[in-house]
Order: C-alpha cells, then sequence, then structure tokens
C-alpha cells in the first residue's frame, strides 16, 4: 500500500515538474558511475586466437599471403597514357580454400562512371572562380579509369572475371588449397590524369613554359588485395581517401619512357650501365662515398637543356625489388637528381631526391638532407631501415608515400624566393613521406580500415624526426626558430580539435573514409596521444622500448590496432586500457582542475565534528582517548581553538603522538606544519595523470603526478589531503602543457584569469 502511495506522489510531482530535484538525489551520483573508463577492453577488441597473440604479437600460427609480380611498362609520354602487362604470381599461404581472388583497379576512382563524385555532397556556391566553375560545370569527367584488356592464365587461357568499381573479381580454374600458387596476367592501360588540375595521389604535372611534363605514377597497375585473418578479403571499395591495404612481393619492373628522361622509383637498378652516361655513372660513384654533401648526378643545366629536345627514342629501366608492398615510380626529362650515402647500422643506404628546376633552390639545398636525417631518427626509433634507397621526389601539392620512393610539395616562388611556411613546410612533408616507408610500407597495416595506424604513428614520429632534423641542420632553421617548428606533436596543438564543435569529431577508431576533420583525427590526435604517452603517461624509457618492440614484431606483417594497443601495455607493464578507450574510441577532451584548496592546522582542543559526535554519544571531554584534530583556516574551530597561540605550532604531534615513538623515531620523524585539503575537479570526459606544480613560501617548487587511476571512484572530482613543513602559495595544474588540458583557467590556485578561452569553448559546444 505504501509503495502504491509513494508511486502515486511520484506521478504527482512529475507531472507538476517540481519532481527534477528529488530525482538528482536518488539518482546515482554522475561521478560514481565512471567504472566504464577503466574498464579493460575486453568487448572492444577482438578475441586472441592462433593468428594473433594476446601479447600482441604475431601468434604462433600467423601467415601472410604473397604476391609477386613481373611487369613491362610503357609510358605514352605525347597521348599521356600508361600500359603495361603485368604477371602475378599469387601464393595462398592461408589455411582458407579460395574460390577466386581480388584484384584492386584504384584507378577506376578516376573512371567516366566512377560513384567517388556522387558521394561528394555539396550545394551551389555563391561564388566561384571561373575556373571552379568550369571545372564543375562546364567540363565533362576526365575518365582516367582502366581498360583491362584481358585476364589470361598461364597457358594463355582468358580467366573469367567481374568489375565492381575498383575491384575485380577473377574466378580460379580451381580452389587454392593452402600453399598452392596461381600465376596469371593481365594487360591495361589508362589514360594518366594531370594531378594539378585533377586532384589524386599520382600523375603528371604540367609545364606550359617548356610544354613538359613530370610523372610521378602509382597505384598505376592492377594489384592484389590483401586477403588476412581479420578481413577475410580486403575489398573495401577506394573512394580516393582510404589509402590502401597490400600484400608483400617480389617485384621485377621494366618500365619504358622517353629516351631523355629520368627516371627512379621502388627497387634496385638493374641495368644502371645501360640507363646513365658516363658522367652520371662516375658521379654515383662518388655519391655512394658522400656522406655529409649530396652529390649532383643530373645537374641543373643538363636538365634544363633536355627540356626541349622531346626524344622519340625510348629508354627502358628495369627495376627489381623484394618484399615490398608497392611499387611507385616518377620520370621527366625535368628531372634533376642528388644521391648522397647514409650509415644505417652497418650499412650504407642511398638518399635520393629528384625535383624539377622549378624546386630550386630549396631543393637542392634541403631534400637530400631531410631523407637522411629521417631515415637515421626513424631506425633508432623502429628498427634499420632495411631497403637500400629512400627518394624524394618534388611534386607541386603532393605529399604521398610508396616503398623508397615519395612525392613532396614546397616550390619556391618564380624568382627563387620562398617563405618560411614553403620551407618548413616542404622539410615537414619530406620527413613525413620518407617515414611511411617504416608505417605502412614495412609495418604493413591496412590504410583502407584505420588510417591512423600509418597516419598517426608517423605523424608522432614525424615530430620526433623534425626535432632531430633541427638539431642535425641549425642552418635549416630560420633565426628565429630555436627549435624545428614542428605543426602537430606537442599537446597544446590539438586543443583546437579536441575543444571543437563535438557534432564534428569522430573517434580515432573510425574508418577514414567516415571521418570528420581527416587531418586532426586521423594525423593529430594519434600523433599528440602517442606524444602524451611518451613524454607523460609511460615516460620515453618505457615507451620507446614498446613501440620499437611493436615495430619489431610487425615489420614486414600486417598488424591490426589491438596489436599495437597489446604490444605497447605488453611490452612495458603499464595498463593502458583507460588510455585507448578514452583518446581512441571516444571524442571525450582533457580538462582537469582545481576546484578547492583549504588550509587546516592541527588542534588539541576538540573540533565541531568531534562536539557532535560527544553531544550525540554522552562523551564527556575527559573520557576521550588522545586525539589529534584538524581545524580550517578560518573557522570557528579555529578561531577557538588558536586564540593567540601560532598555529603552525604542533603541539599534539608532540604531546599526544611522540610517546608512541622511541627517541630514535622521534628523530626521524616528520613534522609537518601545514595541512591542505586540495579538490581537483574534471569538467572534461578524460581521464588522466593529475600533474601539479606545488610553488612554496620560500620560492621553491615541486612536482607532483597523480596517475590517472586517482579518477577511478569518482569522475568528477577528487581530493588530496598534503601535509607541507613549508606554506603553500600557488598551485598549477598541468604547468607545462603536456596533456591538451582544454580550458587553463580552472588550472591554477590562487585563481588566475585567463582570456576568455573557456567561454569560446562552451559557445563553440553549445553552438
Ligand atoms: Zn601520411
Amino acid at each position: 500500500m505504501k509503495h502504491i502511495l509513494y508511486y502515486f506522489l511520484s506521478v504527482v510531482f512529475i507531472s507538476s515538474g517540481i519532481c527534477a530535484q528529488e530525482q538528482e538525489d536518488t539518482a546515482p551520483k554522475k561521478g560514481h558511475t565512471n567504472t566504464n573508463k577503466f574498464k579493460q577492453l575486453y568487448d572492444e577488441f577482438s578475441t586472441p586466437n592462433a593468428y594473433r597473440a594476446a601479447s600482441g604479437a604475431p601468434g604462433y600460427a600467423y601467415y601472410q599471403q604473397q604476391a609477386d609480380y613481373k611487369m613491362d611498362i610503357v609510358l605514352d609520354d605525347k597521348n599521356t597514357t600508361l600500359s603495361g602487362f603485368e604477371t602475378i604470381t599469387y601464393t595462398n599461404n592461408s589455411p582458407d580454400v579460395l574460390k577466386y581472388l581480388w584484384v584492386q583497379l584504384d584507378q577506376n576512382m578516376r573512371a567516366k562512371d566512377s560513384k567517388s563524385p556522387l558521394i561528394q555532397a555539396g550545394e551551389v556556391d555563391p561564388v566561384m572562380y571561373p575556373s571552379q566553375f568550369t571545372k564543375k560545370y562546364l567540363k565533362e569527367r576526365f575518365d582516367g579509369g582502366f581498360n583491362i584488356q584481358e585476364v589470361k592464365d598461364e597457358s594463355g587461357n582468358p580467366l573469367p572475371h567481374t568489375i565492381n568499381r575498383t575491384m575485380m573479381r577473377i574466378e580460379l580454374p580451381k580452389p587454392m588449397e593452402k600453399g598452392d600458387t596461381f600465376t596469371f596476367s593481365i594487360k591495361w592501360w589508362y589514360k594518366i590524369n594531370d594531378h594539378v588540375n585533377d586532384g589524386g595521389r599520382s600523375g603528371y604535372e604540367f609545364f606550359p613554359e617548356d610544354g613538359n611534363r613530370a610523372y610521378v605514377i602509382a597505384q598505376f597497375f592492377p594489384r592484389m588485395a590483401v586477403y588476412s585473418d581479420v578481413e577475410g578479403w580486403q575489398n573495401s571499395q577506394f573512394w580516393g581517401r582510404d589509402e590502401f591495404a597490400l600484400t608483400f612481393g617480389d617485384y621485377e619492373v621494366n618500365i619504358t619512357v622517353p629516351a631523355d628522361h629520368i627516371l627512379d622509383g621502388t627497387g634496385v637498378l638493374t641495368n644502371r650501365k645501360e640507363v646513365f652516361s658516363k658522367i652520371m655513372m662516375e658521379r654515383y660513384e662518388q655519391a655512394k662515398k658522400s656522406y655529409n654533401t649530396p652529390v649532383v648526378i643530373v645537374t641543373q643545366e643538363e636538365a634544363e637543356a633536355k627540356e626541349s629536345t622531346f626524344s622519340t627514342e625510348t629508354k627502358t629501366w628495369k627495376l627489381k625489388a623484394e618484399n615490398v608492398r608497392d611499387f611507385g615510380f616518377a620520370t621527366s626529362r625535368k628531372f634533376i637528381w642528388d644521391m648522397m650515402a647514409v650509415k644505417i647500422g652497418d650499412k650504407d643506404v642511398m638518399a635520393v631526391s629528384m625535383y624539377p628546376k622549378e624546386g630550386n633552390p630549396l631543393w637542392e639545398e634541403w631534400s637530400t638532407k631531410a631523407v637522411a636525417s629521417t631515415l637515421k631518427t626513424y631506425s633508432r626509433m623502429t628498427f634499420d631501415y632495411p631497403y637500400h634507397k629512400a627518394i624524394s621526389v618534388h611534386a607541386k601539392r603532393q605529399g604521398m608515400e610508396y616503398p623508397m620512393i615519395c612525392w613532396n610539395y614546397g616550390r619556391p616562388k618564380e624568382d627563387g624566393t620562398y617563405t618560411d611556411r614553403v620551407k618548413y613546410g616542404m622539410m615537414g612533408v619530406i620527413i613525413h613521406e620518407v617515414g611511411h616507408n617504416f608505417f605502412p610500407m614495412i609495418v604493413n597495416s591496412d590504410e583502407r580500415q584505420w588510417t591512423w595506424m600509418d597516419e598517426g604513428l608517423n605523424t608522432f614520429l614525424q615530430y620526433v624526426a623534425e626535432q632531430d632534423f633541427g638539431e642535425a641542420y641549425p642552418d635549416a632553421l630560420s633565426e628565429k626558430d630555436e627549435h624545428f617548428p614542428s605543426d602537430r606533436g606537442p599537446a597544446h596543438m590539438i586543443v583546437p580539435y579536441m575543444s571543437g564543435n563535438q557534432d564534428y569529431i569522430a573517434p580515432i577508431m573510425t574508418k577514414g573514409l567516415n571521418t570528420y576533420q581527416f587531418g586532426n583525427n586521423a594525423y593529430g590526435k594519434p600523433a599528440t596521444a602517442l606524444n602524451i604517452l611518451r613524454e607523460t603517461v609511460m615516460g620515453r624509457e618505457l615507451f620507446d622500448y614498446a613501440f620499437k618492440e611493436y615495430a619489431n614484431r610487425w615489420k614486414f606483417k600486417h598488424p591490426t590496432p589491438e596489436d599495437f594497443f597489446r604490444t605497447m601495455e605488453d611490452a612495458s607493464a603499464v595498463d593502458l586500457d583507460w588510455f585507448w578507450r578514452g583518446w581512441f574510441y571516444t571524442t571525450d577532451w582533457v580538462d582537469i582542475g582545481i576546484k578547492d584548496v583549504k588550509k587546516y592546522y592541527v588542534s588539541s582542543e576538540p573540533n565541531t565534528y568531534m562536539k557532535d559526535i560527544m553531544k550525540e554519544r554522552g562523551i564527556k571531554k575527559n573520557q576521550l582517548r588522545p586525539l589529534v584534530f584538524m581545524v580550517e583556516e578560518g573557522s570557528e574551530d579555529f578561531k577557538k581553538s588558536m586564540k593567540d597561540q601560532d598555529p603552525t605550532e604542533i603541539k599534539t604531534v608532540k604531546e599526544y603522538l611522540m610517546d608512541n615513538f622511541t627517541p630514535q623515531e622521534r628523530k626521524a620523524i616528520k613534522a609537518p606544519k601545514y595541512f591542505y585539503n586540495i579538490t581537483f575537479e574534471k569538467p572534461g570526459g578524460l581521464v588522466m595523470p593529475i600533474i601539479v606544480e606545488y610553488t612554496y613560501a620560500d620560492g621553491s617548487k615541486k612536482k607532483e603526478t597523480y596517475p590517472a587511476q586517482i579518477w577511478r571512484f569518482n569522475d568528477n572530482e577528487v581530493s588530496k589531503a598534503i601535509a607541507s613543513d613549508k606554506e603553500i602559495v600557488n598551485i598549477v595544474v598541468d604547468p607545462n602543457k603536456e596533456t591538451a588540458d582544454i580550458d587553463t583557467a580552472n588550472n591554477s590556485w590562487p585563481k588566475q584569469e585567463v582570456q576568455g578561452e573557456f567561454d569560446s569553448f562552451k559557445e563553440k559546444i553549445q553552438g
């Protein structure tokens, strides 16, 4: 009956709208529902198995497929077409029987019937440049899709195949069992796109002044899709954004181009003597022994002289690469070429640059040095660079990576001058793209699914490498800069993103195609998270060991996010599930502050708290056992008990407690005079360590870090009782801005005015 009445009353209260307060009182406190933030990631992670161990290492039954390519490629410079005949030998190392194979046809993203433009939502622009208007409304769409001329088996029999946009399924004559090998060939051609005007990660730039083109050519051949224990066939379509998932293999590639072209690409050049002039050979031999200064193989003068030759003869460049996941090349008669050697472990690697004269003077000065410095840093942080060369090619507005070769932007003005932005942008992109040799070219993650696994890890190391480069080449820095001005990595630089409108933020663990703010989501935030992990949460020693372990476990293999997360914990004994959960699986932000500081003194007089208990239980003062009472400065208790005495005289400790200690123990006993109750608040959703700097009255400072687990029982606020022999005059949370705290207005005690940062944040999240 009572229950019914209570229920009835509740209904009345709710319907009359006066129940809100009561509801809040009976509901569990928000701060007591946070156990989830420290819950292990069993639900989110896939279960470890024979292929992928719980430690994050490859399991005992780990396998990966193999795809070997032999290709003859012809570039028709006049008609801007590329054609090829390729033979693929595919080995099924999986325990599964395969009935068909999937081959990627990335160029079909640019086919006339491509659906990529159809998923780009957009309205009528009220104002446009004529060129934009022309491109949008007046021009036929460029048709750069593959023309597949034949798909045949080894004996020349046509193989049934089905093209579904950027994927082609090839029916096998008989199913492939474990260990089986199947060889087939594809003949194809396509029209090369102008990457400057039509976009794309590869293509040509046309130079109207001299009528030449510089080609940077990639994802140009039908490539095997990955078949793995995680995805089965990774045949997710290429829409243009998510990059690639590729199988390792050996390549033999013959590329025929105009005879006056200079070409370089993935792999060892096996017919150098046929394609190099005598003087080039001599300079090349010199370059192999030059460790500090690049040696020019083709000079600017020589390149300029060729700009008008337009040879109708051809030359074939032969390249051979082992254990690479892809193949790319660059070719033009405009290319200047320089190289130098760099010691990596006990091996010499060639750092190489190719650029048209339009890249100078910036490129001859800094490209090859940036390549060399990058290889050193990345090798130190992961494993020795295993290939024999790394090439940086200058291509307008490009930043794109392939094994041993990458395209990079950064072009001076026509008069050869350049801004700091162009210079640092060029150095940064070279470091980044050369760095991609490690992630994902060697630590071969699935870019189609997880952009952050290569971009995030690589951007993190890019930051480390940029700082190293600035130290190794102080001349590269402008006068005003003490360090390389990295634009991603330092914690505070991610604050604008993480404090932004939540409607346009996705967790890092989101497929690249579907993320808002791609750059911040897949590059900036994971790079920052790793930097914070290294500098603040784990420390360099533990982080670097674990990161290196991950790189070594998964070099020349296919890791997943869990393999990374697990290895970082496995190799360090740091439980990071809370960190991965917060930073990678949510869009929460960091905001930790000081809510309140109370100062206490010790008193021998019972305080109000005690008096209430005594009154309730009828206890007389003389019945009390010795007790220490804490009174808050300024309180009634404080005024009464301290009267005229100095509050820092801790009589009670001496009077009551000393009896319990031996004379020897007494000597070692601490005698704190000041006691503080400090309450930290956490308006932000992310749990993070509380880094606190205490400043004392004598000017000295002490830094203390309370691990993130301090938030495990209360997600909103926690208090710490501090005893000190010196008076604390100032407390600052995150004094070095290392946690990406989005609101520093609450970071200091006594409060310091921080201009409007928080207000603008509040407007943003409400807006
Ligand atoms: Zn990248």
